[in-house]
């Protein structure tokens, strides 16, 4: 991933530290730093996220909003708060902005700051684990609210905003059951926004889809035998033609992305992450044997617009055949996601004249004067998949320009610049989303009204 911060040219730079002084020197903007500040303060590491401040928090921020609230708890002790700005026309689809509330763990001493102090350094950057990911994005949207409502706008649509608790684990207590709810049902949701990544150019990244992780273990058995002999179908040799082929694989996707053919998220993606075999001894292994099994692990990752039954015949085929002594495991006990959504099409979202969420949020984003870049597959996995597993569009947007690609990273941050213009990105958007009214091309958008 990117990791470079390019520094831009001087007179952009002064023009906006100057914009920049102007805006950050009201009372007003001190302020919601400082709220910032106060949640990135609140320690929600896996794997012992304290949840319990963090709804404190988010409470105590939307009575201040006076928006309706509840906390659900699908699983005890992991809290799913859910808010609420009801609309004129409640019965049009609504808007939900969802973010998660934990963070993924940190090494102290790699720190230049300690990353739950939140502390901004002499140019504006605040350090703190969940700076970018995704701290920034919740409370984000509740400004943004709070702007819009000091300004007496009022929403046609009604707007959900939901913090979700364990994204990092995977969110099968938090978004995954959430989406699949009866609350959720009830809210009959139109679209979602989720969170995207930093970008280190003056444009913001933004995603349609996301691949899909596989899990796969294969492993090899075959005759055990003497290390001096050499023989056919031993579990080694077994086991390394299969890596052999995947290698194979792996590079000729990896070179669809080096010639620029391919984006990082459009290729399967395939890395060895394990390799388990030889007889233990007291002093290592034992080296005169070869074992009788040998196993290796994958982490695959699958673009929504791959074909999966491919790559399965793929897997069986030539890299785990049994015509090789070989077997696999793939989403037995390992995690093998779909790329389809309920309706078995691939899970996403259009991002294109079809899709009117799609054009407002280009438009919405115009008017703050900044612009998106080309759509894109996120590489990893968001919650974002469990809405569009339902079928519903969702766009994964965090706004974040000028910055490096730094969550999961040490000494992540975001410049307060940065987060104030995000506030105004979003006053934008979900000013435009929650106005929206289809124009009536017929009698059935006059019934939805
Ligand atoms: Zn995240």
């Amino acid at each position: 991933m990117e990791k470079l911060y390019k520094p831009k040219n001087s007179i952009y730079s002064l023009i906006q530290l100057i914009s920049l002084t102007l805006v950050l020197s009201t009372p007003q903007s001190s302020e919601i730093i400082s709220r910032f500040q106060h949640y990135l303060q609140i320690n929600t590491a896996q794997p012992n996220p304290d949840y319990t401040s963090a709804t404190n928090f988010i409470l105590s921020q939307s009575k201040a909003l006076n928006l309706e609230s509840q906390t659900i708890e699908f699983v005890k002790g992991k809290p799913v708060i859910l808010l609420k700005w009801i609309g004129k026309y409640p019965k049009l689809p609504s808007i939900l902005l969802n973010s998660h509330t934990d963070v993924v763990p940190v090494e102290q001493h790699k720190w230049t700051h300690p990353p739950f102090n939140a502390h901004i350094d002499e140019v504006g950057h605040i350090y703190a684990r969940g700076s970018q990911d995704m701290k920034c994005v919740g409370l984000q949207y509740l400004e943004a609210i709070r702007a819009l409502k000091d300004r007496g706008f009022e929403p046609v649509r009604t707007v959900y905003v939901s913090f979700v608790p364990d994204e990092e684990i995977g969110g099968h207590d938090g978004a995954e059951k959430f989406a699949q709810s009866e609350v959720f049902e009830k809210m009959n949701v139109g679209i979602v926004l989720d969170e995207g990544l930093a970008s280190p150019n003056e444009n913001y990244r933004v995603f349609y889809g996301e691949r899909c992780p596989w899990w796969l273990v294969i492993k090899a058995s075959g005759a055990p035998g003497h290390g001096a002999k050499l023989f056919d179908n031993s579990a080694m040799e077994n086991l390394l033609k299969s890596i052999e082929s995947v290698r194979r694989f792996r590079a000729s996707q990896f070179d669809l992305v080096k010639a620029g053919l391919k984006a990082e998220g459009e290729v399967v993606s395939v890395n060895m992450v394990f390799l388990k075999a030889g007889t233990p001894s007291p002093t290592g292994f034992v080296m005169n044997l070869q074992p009788s099994e040998a196993e290796a692990g994958f982490d695959i990752r699958v673009p929504p617009t791959a074909d999966p039954e491919s790559l399965e015949k793929r897997i069986a085929e030539e890299w785990a055949p049994s015509s090789r002594n070989m077997t696999f495991q793939l989403g037995q006990f390992k995690q093998k996601g779909s790329v389809h959504d309920k309706s078995e099409k691939p899970a996403l979202t259009a991002a294109d004249m079809s899709n009117p969420w799609w054009v407002l949020l280009e438009e919405a984003v115009k008017k703050a004067n900044r612009k998106l870049d080309k759509p894109e597959v996120f590489p990893a996995s968001t919650d974002a998949r469990y809405f569009r597993e339902r079928g519903l569009p969702a766009i994964g947007f965090s706004p974040m320009a000028n910055t490096p690609v730094l969550l999961h990273d040490h000494n992540e941050f975001l410049n307060k610049a940065e987060y104030l213009k995000g506030v105004e990105i979003y006053e934008s958007i979900i000013k435009d989303y929650a106005s929206y009214i289809e124009k009536p091309s017929g009698d059935a958008s006059k019934e939805e009204l």
